[in-house]
């Protein structure tokens, strides 16, 4: 990360510019366009920052978390603060690069709703990234005058996706009920139409952004329509295998085209299907690792693979391989744990190495295990993420 102060306020204009972008996006989402602010939600009770940590993200960009947590501490802070938090890649250029207000518009949802269906919290995170960057509302490739609902083999492949969502879904949307977009500078204040980063360049790019009334409604309707899923699927807690169940899509579906209706009084009918309730598994997190899912290494670990071979309730067999070793691993997955002994894995190539013990946990890119391994005197950690 470049250290250059070129302000000398003792912090590198880097670290300041990125926080300006998060100060500046959540202050345009929640202040000027109203969308209900986290800090003010039921899940982030007592929740009075967000922290934001610079790492090494390998190739990713950024991540928001979902659980708050206690507060680094800093001389401005109190013992007691808690906080929500995001990492973001200590190489970005935020002047460059748009993901601090993407992360922060995660941060929004997961105040305002408990889903975590890809389609909802990446495609209208990327639609929401059109506030603050230069160009407009960006691709639309599905007509905004529909027909809505879509037609159901749209539907099927709308629950699929991720990002590309915005493209047919949330842009079409905005498109279609709101035109012009215009951000007046009276409505934005002072504060952020003057706010620039270390270079002189205007934290907010343009003053255009389509359909962040209707995003703001979706997003409430949401906090309802889950509290209905979480009835009718008869889940006991939100967990995270909860939040992105493919059993929470007709629920989200139906919020938007609810609110859509409201504006678009043409938006024909959309009910979510009658539950079978005796199909709906009560699933945790250890599920996730089911036979055949292939899970690869992150950051300096991307050699690594593990692939799941058998799995009989919490014992399981998997494939675990690098440049270097390959090896047969028996071990234990059961709740958010997944763990394996030196002393159990059958060496095919290289060593056996040491006992390794994971948990498994959940951010917006999908499904992780963070890995703690021992071998006598020596530790150390990495993560697999699991493949699509
Ligand atoms: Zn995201």
């Amino acid at each position: 990360m470049p250290l250059d102060d070129v302000d000398q306020s003792g912090v590198p204009d880097r670290v300041e510019d990125i926080a300006k972008q998060v100060w500046a996006a959540h202050h345009l989402y929640c202040e000027v366009l109203k969308f209900p602010d986290p800090f003010k939600s039921e899940r982030y009770q007592g929740v009075t920052c967000i922290q934001v940590s610079l790492r090494d993200l390998g190739g990713g960009n950024g991540l928001a978390f979902t659980s708050p947590q206690r507060a680094r501490q800093i001389p401005e802070g109190k013992s007691t603060d808690r906080t929500i938090v995001m990492s973001v890649n200590c190489k970005l250029n935020p002047m460059k690069n748009i993901t601090p207000a993407h992360e922060t518009f995660h941060l929004v949802q997961y105040g305002a709703t408990y889903f975590k269906n890809s389609w909802f919290l990446e495609g209208m995170a990327r639609w929401s990234e059109h506030a603050l960057a230069r160009e407009a509302i960006g691709q639309v490739k599905y007509s905004p005058q529909g027909p809505w609902p879509q037609k159901p083999q749209h539907l099927r492949q709308l629950s699929k996706m991720s990002y590309d969502a915005e493209y047919v879904l949330w842009n079409p949307i905005a498109f279609r009920t709101d035109r012009d977009g215009l951000l007046s500078d009276k409505l934005l204040g002072e504060r952020l139409t003057t706010l620039r980063y270390s270079d002189g360049t205007p934290v907010l790019r343009d003053r255009t952004l389509q359909g962040a009334e209707i995003m703001r409604d979706i997003v409430i309707e949401l906090g309802k329509l889950d509290d209905v899923a979480f009835e009718e699927l008869e889940y006991d807690r939100w967990s995270e295998m909860n939040q992105r169940a493919d059993e929470n899509n007709p629920y989200i579906y139906k919020a938007v085209m609810d609110v859509l209706r409201r504006r678009v009084p043409s938006v024909g009918p959309y009910e979510t299907p009658p539950v079978k309730r005796s199909m709906v598994p009560n699933k945790t997190l250890s599920d996730a690792f089911q036979v055949a899912s292939v899970w690869n290494g992150e950051s300096k670990f991307k050699d690594f693979k593990l692939t799941v071979l058998e799995r009989s309730s919490d014992r399981f067999k998997a494939r675990f391989e690098s440049n270097n070793w390959v090896r047969e691993v028996s071990g234990t997955a059961v709740g958010d744990s997944v763990s394996w002994d030196a002393e159990a894995v059958r060496v095919v190539k290289g060593n056996a190495g040491g006992d390794n013990q994971g948990k498994i946990a959940s951010d917006d890119k999908g499904i992780r295990i963070d890995f703690v391994w021992r071998n006598g005197n020596n530790q150390g950690t990495f993560t697999l993420r699991k493949q699509d």
